[in-house]
C-alpha cells in the first residue's frame, strides 16, 4: 500500500516566482490494480509520480510504501526500492544513449543480478521492438523509445509500476497492446498510469484520480469496468466512446432508433467515489541486490565508448605534458652530488685520482692545474678524515721520459696526428705511485711480469707494457725488445733518467682493440678525429692511461730515499718548474717553460755561488724583456743585481724566493736555467713531492672529492671534470626551469581537471538515470572510477614510457649543445637529466589525484541530489 500524507511540492523558479506543483495531496493506493491519474498538462501528475518513485523529494509531507518512509530512506535503501520494488516508465524515456536497445533493457536485469537473455528477447518481442535490439536509442522514433522504456520497466517484475504517459507517443494499436499488458500486470501488482487520455482511463482503470493545479479534484472507483455501457431506465450510461466495438456501436444506435434510449447520462454517475479506507499497511523490506563486477566493468566500458577517443587524446596530451614537466623537474632537481656519485660509479675504476693544484688568485672558485703543488700533511689528514675504508697512495712526481728527444710532459693524450699512431702513446709518464702489489692487482688482476724482476732495485720502477711499447716506438734503434728497457735508463748525454725493474702486461691492446681499429680508421680518413674523441672507447682509454697505464709503479716503501741516494733522476717535475722573476719594472715574468738543471748538467767554467741561478742569454733577455748581446751584458756589469725567484711549487700561500746573487750568462743556450748545487738539492728535495692521491674507496669518493676540492684538489678524470662543467651550466638555468615546472604543473593540473570535469558533466544524465533505475551511489562511482583508472593508466603508461624515451632524447640534445661549450667527450656518459623515482612517483600521483578529485568531488555533491535533479543539471 502506498500512502501519501499532505504532500506539497514547491518549485522555486526565481527569487520572486515559485510554482506549487502539488498542494497538500493525501492519497492511499492499493497493492494491486490499475490506477489512472488524469489531469491537464502542468497539473502536477509527473511530480506526483516522481515523488512516489523516490526520484524527487516533496517539499513537505510524507510518502509511505509498504511500511517504508520513502522520502526519508537512506541512499542505499532508496536504490533497493527503485531497483527491486519499483518499475518506472519515464515520460522522458531516460535511456542511456551509449547503450543499444538490448543493453538498455538488460541493465534493469543486471542491476538485480538476474540477466536472462531469453527473457530480454521475449520482452522486446512483447513490446514489438525485437528487430531493433541492436540499435542505439538515438536511431529510434519516440514511440519506439517509449517501448524500450516499457520493456526495461516491466522486465524486472516490479511490485509497483509507475507509468508517466506510457502511450503518449504510440499509435492507437500499439497503445492498446501496451495498455493491455499493463492491465494484465495490474492483476497482481499496482500499476499507476499518468495520462491525459480520458477514454483510456475509463476503459482500463480500476480507479481514476483527477488532479488539477496540484490538487486532487476527483477520485473515483470504477465498479464494473467490464461493462462499457449500461442502458437503464431509458438512459444510456456510457463508459468510454473509444472502447466501443463496431457491434456495440451498432447496438446502441439500434436502441436509440427504437426509442429504447432516450437520454445519455453523465458517465461519472455510474461510478462510486473512492472511499479512503485505512487498511493496515504491510511491512516490506526491500530486497538488496548487487550488480556483478563483470557487468559493472562491461557497463563502464559501454558507457564510455563514445568518450574513449577524446579521453585517450586528453590522456596522451597530459602524459606528454607530464613528460616535459618531468624533464623540467629533472633539470631543477639536478644534483651535483648524485651526478658525481653516478659518474664515479659508472667509471668502475679501482681508484679515484685526485691531483693537487692551486686556487686562481682572481677567481677563488677555480682550481688551476698548471702548477705542480705538493700534497702536504694537512691534505693527507683531511683525506684520512673522510676516507675511512679505502686505502690511499701518493702519486709521486717522478716521470719517466719516454722519448729521448722530447721529454716534456705531453699534457694530454691526444690522437690528433692522423698520420700515424705515435700520439696514441705518451711521451712521458704521469708519475710514480709507491703502492702495494695488491693495489696493482686491483687495477690489473691478471698482470704478469713480462720482462725483468719486480724486486730488482729499490729505486727501480715497474712500468706497463703500454709505456714499454711507447719507449720502443720512439726509440726504435735503442730498444728492440722489452728486455732492452730493463735496467738503467739513460739519455744520450749519459744522464741516468731512471731505472726500470720490470715490465708488466696489462693486455691494453686486447682491451682497447676497438679504439685501435678506430685510430686506423682515422689514419685512413674513414673517421674524423672529432668523431673519434667522442667515442666511449677513446674516453675509456684516455682515462686509463691518465690514471693507470701511463703511471709507473714501485712496491718499495723506501723508494723515495733510494732514488735520491742513487742519483737516479726519475725525471722529477721540477725540471720544468715555473719560475717567476720580477723584471726591472718590478713586474713578474712567469717563465713557465723553464728548465732547471743541476750543475752537473753543464760543464761550467766557473763556480756557482750558493743558492744561485744561472740563466742563458735568451732567458735573461726574456726575463728582462730586453735584447742584450753578450758584449752588452758584460758592459752592463750586472753581477751584483739581485733578482728574486719564486718557485712555482707554492705551498699553499707560502711563496719561496731565492735570492740570485750572481747572474751568469753563457752562450745563447735558450732553454736552461742552471742552479747551484745546494739550490738544486733544495729544489730537488722540495720537488720530489707527491702531487696526487689515489683513493681506492669509491663509496666515499664523493666526500673525498668534496673535502679535497676545498684544498685545491681536482679529479684526474674526464667524467668528473665534465660533471663539474655541467654543474656550472645547469646552475645557471635551474631557476628558469623551476619557472617552467610551475607553469607546466599549472597547465597539466588544469588540463586534467577541465577534462575530467567536462567528462563528468557530460555524464550527469547517465548518472541520474542509473540512480533512477536503482543503481547505488557506490556502484555509479565505481563505473566512473573504472574510467578514471583507465584514463590514469593510459596517462601513466604514456608518461612513464615517454619520460624514459625523451630523457634519452633530451640528454642527447643536451650533450650536443653542451659539447659546444664544454669540449669534453665524457659528457656522453653523463645523464644530465636523471629521472629519479621521486619525479616519476610524484607525477603519477599528480595524475591520479587530479583525476580522482575532479571526478569524485562532483560525485560527493551529486550523492546528496535526487536523480531527477542530477538529470536536470546534466541536460
Ligand atoms: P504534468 O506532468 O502534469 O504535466 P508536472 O508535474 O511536470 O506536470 O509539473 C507540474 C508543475 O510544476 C508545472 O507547472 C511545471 O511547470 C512545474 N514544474 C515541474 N518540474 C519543474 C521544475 N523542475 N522546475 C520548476 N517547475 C517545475
Ligand atoms: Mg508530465
Amino acid at each position: 500500500m502506498i500512502k501519501l500524507e499532505k504532500i506539497s511540492k514547491k518549485y522555486i523558479i526565481s527569487k520572486s516566482e515559485t510554482t506549487l506543483a502539488l498542494d497538500d495531496v493525501s492519497l492511499t493506493l492499493p497493492d494491486r490494480g490499475l490506477v489512472f491519474v488524469l489531469g491537464k498538462s502542468g497539473s502536477g501528475k509527473s511530480t506526483l509520480l516522481n515523488i512516489i518513485g523516490g526520484l524527487d523529494n516533496p517539499t513537505s509531507g510524507d510518502v509511505f510504501v509498504d511500511g517504508n518512509h520513502i522520502n526519508k530512506l537512506k541512499e542505499d535503501e532508496l536504490s533497493d526500492y527503485c531497483n527491486n520494488y519499483l518499475g518506472f516508465i519515464f515520460q522522458d524515456y531516460f535511456l542511456l544513449d551509449n547503450l543499444t536497445v538490448y543493453d538498455n533493457v538488460k541493465l534493469a536485469l543486471s542491476l538485480k543480478d538476474n540477466v536472462d537473455d531469453k527473457l530480454i528477447d521475449e520482452t522486446l518481442e512483447k513490446v514489438g521492438i525485437l528487430e531493433f535490439k541492436n540499435r542505439l536509442p538515438k536511431n529510434m522514433s519516440g514511440g519506439q523509445k517509449q517501448r524500450i522504456v516499457i520493456a526495461r520497466s516491466i522486465i524486472k517484475n516490479p511490485h509497483i509500476l509507475l507509468c508517466d504517459e506510457p502511450t503518449g507517443n504510440l499509435d492507437s494499436a500499439t497503445a492498446k497492446s501496451i495498455l493491455e499488458i499493463l492491465k494484465n500486470l495490474s492483476k497482481n501488482i499496482l500499476v499507476v498510469i499518468v495520462s491525459h487520455n480520458v477514454d483510456d482511463a475509463y476503459k482500463y482503470a480500476d480507479r481514476i484520480i483527477e488532479i488539477s493545479d496540484g490538487r486532487i479534484i476527483n477520485d473515483t472507483k470504477i465498479d464494473n469496468n467490464e461493462e462499457i455501457y449500461i442502458v437503464k431506465d431509458q438512459t444510456l450510461y456510457l463508459n468510454s466512446v473509444n472502447a466501443l466495438s463496431e457491434e456495440q456501436i451498432a447496438d446502441i444506435n439500434k436502441s436509440i432508433a427504437s426509442g429504447e434510449v432516450k437520454n445519455i447520462a453523465s458517465r461519472s454517475s455510474l461510478f462510486k467515489k473512492t472511499e479512503e479506507v485505512e487498511k493496515e499497511m504491510k511491512n516490506v523490506t526491500f530486497e538488496r541486490k548487487k550488480m556483478p563486477f563483470k557487468e559493472q566493468l562491461s557497463l563502464s566500458v559501454r558507457l564510455s565508448k563514445r568518450k574513449i577517443i577524446p579521453t585517450l587524446i586528453v590522456s596522451i596530451i597530459s602524459a606528454f605534458l607530464a613528460v616535459i614537466l618531468g624533464l623540467a623537474e629533472a633539470f631543477t632537481m639536478f644534483s651535483f652530488k648524485t651526478l658525481m656519485a653516478n659518474s664515479l660509479k659508472d667509471q668502475d675504476k679501482p681508484a679515484l685520482v685526485m691531483k693537487k693544484g692551486f686556487f686562481d688568485e682572481e677567481d677563488n672558485s677555480k682550481i688551476k692545474d698548471n702548477a705542480l703543488v705538493r700534497v702536504d700533511a694537512e691534505d693527507i689528514e683531511t683525506f684520512e678524515s673522510v676516507n675511512k675504508n679505502g686505502e690511499y697512495y701518493l702519486l709521486n712526481n717522478f716521470n719517466l721520459p719516454i722519448n729521448f728527444e722530447r721529454y716534456e710532459l705531453a699534457v694530454e693524450l691526444s690522437i690528433n696526428d692522423s698520420r700515424n699512431l705515435s700520439n696514441f702513446y705518451l711521451q712521458e709518464t704521469y708519475g710514480t705511485v709507491v703502492t702495494k702489489e695488491s693495489f696493482l692487482k686491483k687495477i690489473y688482476p691478471d698482470y704478469e711480469v713480462i720482462a725483468g724482476d719486480i724486486n730488482d732495485k729499490d729505486y727501480g720502477l715497474i712500468i706497463t707494457d703500454y709505456i714499454a711499447d711507447a719507449m720502443m716506438l720512439y726509440n726504435p734503434y735503442v730498444f728492440t725488445k722489452y728486455e732492452d728497457i730493463i735496467g738503467v735508463y739513460k739519455m744520450k748525454s749519459q744522464d741516468v733518467l731512471g731505472y726500470v725493474n720490470a715490465i708488466i702486461s696489462t693486455n691494453y691492446k686486447e682491451r682497447h682493440k676497438e679504439l685501435i681499429d678506430m685510430v686506423y680508421q682515422v689514419v685512413n680518413g674513414d673517421m674524423t678525429y672529432k668523431e673519434l674523441v667522442r667515442t666511449p672507447e677513446y674516453l675509456d682509454f684516455f682515462e686509463e692511461v691518465r690514471s693507470y697505464l701511463g703511471v709507473t709503479y714501485s712496491f718499495k716503501e723506501n723508494f723515495l730515499d733510494e732514488v735520491r741516494k742513487e742519483e737516479v733522476r726519475q725525471y722529477a717535475r721540477f725540471d720544468r718548474a715555473n719560475i717567476v722573476i720580477p723584471n726591472m719594472d718590478n713586474r713578474a715574468i712567469w717563465l713557465s717553460s723553464y728548465y732547471v738543471y743541476g750543475p752537473s748538467t753543464y760543464d761550467l767554467d766557473f763556480e756557482i755561488p750558493e743558492r744561485t741561478f744561472v740563466l742563458s742569454l735568451s732567458e735573461f733577455n726574456t726575463m728582462l724583456n730586453a735584447s742584450y748581446t753578450m758584449e752588452e751584458i758584460d758592459d752592463l756589469n750586472i753581477g751584483h743585481i739581485a733578482i728574486a725567484r719564486k718557485a712555482a711549487y707554492r705551498e699553499a700561500t707560502t711563496t719561496i724566493f731565492y735570492e740570485v746573487v750572481n747572474l751568469m750568462i753563457k752562450e745563447s743556450n735558450d732553454f736552461a736555467a742552471i742552479v747551484s748545487e745546494d739550490l738544486f738539492a733544495e729544489l730537488r728535495e722540495k720537488d720530489t713531492f707527491n702531487f696526487a692521491i689515489y683513493s681506492t674507496d669509491h663509496t666515499v669518493a664523493l666526500d673525498v672529492y668534496e673535502k679535497l676540492s676545498s684544498r685545491a684538489f681536482y679529479a684526474v678524470s674526464s667524467y668528473v671534470s665534465a660533471v663539474i662543467a655541467v654543474n656550472e651550466v645547469v646552475t645557471v638555468f635551474k631557476d628558469f626551469f623551476a619557472l617552467v615546472v610551475i607553469v607546466l604543473l599549472i597547465t597539466l593540473i588544469s588540463l586534467l581537471a577541465v577534462s575530467a570535469y567536462i567528462s563528468i558533466n557530460s555524464s550527469k544524465k547517465q548518472i541520474g538515470v542509473l540512480k533512477a533505475l536503482g543503481m547505488k551511489n557506490s556502484t555509479v562511482s565505481l563505473l566512473f572510477i573504472y574510467q578514471i583508472i583507465l584514463m590514469s593508466l593510459v596517462s601513466i603508461a604514456t608518461f612513464v614510457a615517454g619520460i624514459f624515451i625523451f630523457r634519452n632524447v633530451a640528454n642527447n640534445i643536451l650533450f650536443d649543445s653542451f659539447l659546444e661549450f664544454i669540449k669534453n667527450p665524457a659528457l656522453r656518459f653523463i645523464h644530465i637529466l636523471e629521472v629519479n623515482p621521486i619525479i616519476i612517483i610524484s607525477n603519477i600521483l599528480i595524475i591520479i589525484v587530479v583525476y580522482a578529485l575532479t571526478v569524485l568531488i562532483p560525485f560527493l555533491f551529486m550523492k546528496r541530489l535526487k536523480s531527477l535533479n542530477i538529470i536536470r543539471r546534466g541536460e
